[in-house]
């Protein structure tokens, strides 16, 4: 590979040597590890599009790549060394805020942490949030179609991007930066591109869509005996607050267990470890009056009703922060815990109760080494139905149990009419077990989408779609 001949086509860095490349060819989890020929940094969208048709020529594949905090292997090149890595990362200007028409443009390497930084500077919120926030970019959660902790009122990534500019694989450079809410105008190529892992195009720029800032948010815990009381709670929740509640997470009690047990300073605020806890957050502007009268009102009716347990309601910001950091410690106690077997489910919301069920039952028969660690967006139907090993059991034999476990948790998430990625992609984790629920039909479509954008396959090949 004539890397020289990259370096002349376009500003930015390459990156050759192994210790440089490391970072970019190792996923967040240290799951999936691939070699890279090399890594490009360019530094703006024309230079994206000058690597991308130096690819195109040498016929050389391209790994698009955010902050590199994905959950399915999407954005690792694969063990060839043959693959480009390319970084969006050093497109990271926030372009403009437009407090009138709530909009902001960005380009696709900032930081989610700064996209909403700066649209918090000009009294806004970019409502969306996740616990990767400060390394996750907003081209990579464009590109994963990302949901997070707000997605129950606001919407996952899709609903929040009304325009975008991207290289396509030939390297054109492709801009359609409207800020409009209203647009039809003929196939939507921004929602194709949006969710595609990068197999499509590559991201440069994006128009955001932003809300005014809430001045007031009550954050509470509250204990709970069953799953269905679970969403019983979240009905009654969002039934009286339609426009304030902004997210509902649930934990269940071997998630709050291991939390416990390896982080205890992240502990959920209860005496003893109830069967399910659910964390909410009510967020609204200065005009809502009464807002934590009227929570506190709604929690003790559903105490009176024994739906609940017990509740605790965050006395300020600060205490509302560690209730928050019990529900985002999970994974990295799970990480602590030793292999873990992940799922990122979801199935309508009714449903949730019945599913849990019969997952559990069907895991507890087969696989008893494992300990089950269920948490996740309870409002959104969508659940992280992990698994970790019983104190004994060794990592190893959590890997070989692996195959096993998705094949029966997903077998049931099929028989719910759900999704086996809710949110994270499929990249390489998801691939093929997602075509094996495909129906012919849906399989001929997509690769119709793929063939007709990236007829070469040079965009991200092997993730997604199988056989590309
Ligand atoms: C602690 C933690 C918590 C998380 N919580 C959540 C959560 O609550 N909700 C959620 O949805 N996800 C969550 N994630 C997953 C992850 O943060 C998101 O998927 C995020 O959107 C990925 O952004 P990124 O910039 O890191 O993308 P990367 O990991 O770099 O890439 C992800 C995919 O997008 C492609 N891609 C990246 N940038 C571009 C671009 N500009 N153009 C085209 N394709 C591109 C890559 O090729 C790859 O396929 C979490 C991850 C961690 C580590």
């Amino acid at each position: 590979m004539d890397l020289d001949s990259l370096r002349a086509c376009f500003s930015g860095r390459v990156l050759t040597k192994s210790a440089d490349c490391e970072p970019f060819v190792l996923d967040w989890r240290k799951v999936w590890r691939g070699r890279a020929a090399a890594v490009a940094m360019p530094d703006t969208p024309e230079d994206v599009a000058a690597v991308v048709r130096w690819c195109a020529a040498n016929r050389v594949s391209i790994v698009p790549q955010g902050g590199n905090t994905g959950l399915s292997g999407g954005a690792t090149p694969d063990a060839s060394g043959d693959q480009l890595v390319l970084s969006l990362t050093r497109l990271n200007r926030v372009r403009s805020v437009d407090p009138v028409n709530n909009t902001m443009t960005v380009e696709a390497g900032c930081t989610l942490h700064d996209v909403r930084a700066a649209a918090a500077e000009h009294g806004r919120l970019f409502p969306l949030n996740m616990a990767s926030a400060g390394s996750a970019t907003i081209g990579g959660n464009l590109a994963t179609n990302a949901g997070g902790i707000e997605a129950l009122r606001y919407g996952t990534a899709r609903r929040l991007c009304l325009g975008i500019e991207a290289v396509t694989a030939a390297g054109e450079l492709w801009s359609s930066l409207r800020s409009l809410r209203k647009d039809n105008t003929g196939y939507d190529l921004r929602d194709l591109l949006i969710g595609s892992e990068g197999t499509l195009g590559i991201i440069t720029v994006a128009v955001l869509s932003v809300v005014p800032q809430p001045t007031q948010r009550v954050v509470v815990w509250i204990a709970i005996g069953s799953m269905q009381h679970a969403c019983m709670v979240f009905q009654e929740a969002h039934g009286h607050f339609p426009a304030e509640l902004t997210s509902c997470e649930l934990v269940s009690a071997g998630a709050a267990g291991l939390v416990e047990r390896l982080m205890p300073s992240a502990r959920i605020p209860f005496a003893g470890i109830p069967p399910c806890a659910v964390l909410l957050e009510f967020s609204a502007g200065a005009h809502r009056h009464s807002l934590e009268s009227d929570v506190e009102q709604l929690l003790s009716s559903l105490s009176n009703r024994s739906v609940i347990i017990d509740a605790v309601v965050a006395d300020g910001p600060s205490q509302a922060a560690r209730f928050w950091a019990s529900r985002e410690h999970i994974s990295e106690a799970q990480a602590r815990a030793g292999a873990a077997i992940k799922h990122d489910i979801a199935v309508p919301i009714a449903a949730i109760p019945s599913f849990v069920a019969e997952a559990d039952r069907v895991v507890e028969r087969e696989f008893p080494e494992l300990e089950l660690i269920v948490f996740g967006h309870l409002g959104d139907g969508n659940l992280h139905y992990n698994l970790s090993p019983r104190q004994g059991v060794s990592n190893d034999r959590v890997n070989e149990l692996v195959q096993p476990v998705n094949r029966v948790v997903h077998d049931v998430v099929r028989r719910f009419d759900g999704s086996i990625s809710a949110e994270h992609g499929l990249g390489v984790l998801r691939r093929d077990e997602a075509d094996r629920y495909r129906s012919p039909v849906e399989r001929q479509l997509m690769m119709a989408v793929k063939q007709a954008l990236d007829p070469l396959g040079l965009l991200n090949p092997g993730k997604v779609l199988p056989g590309w």
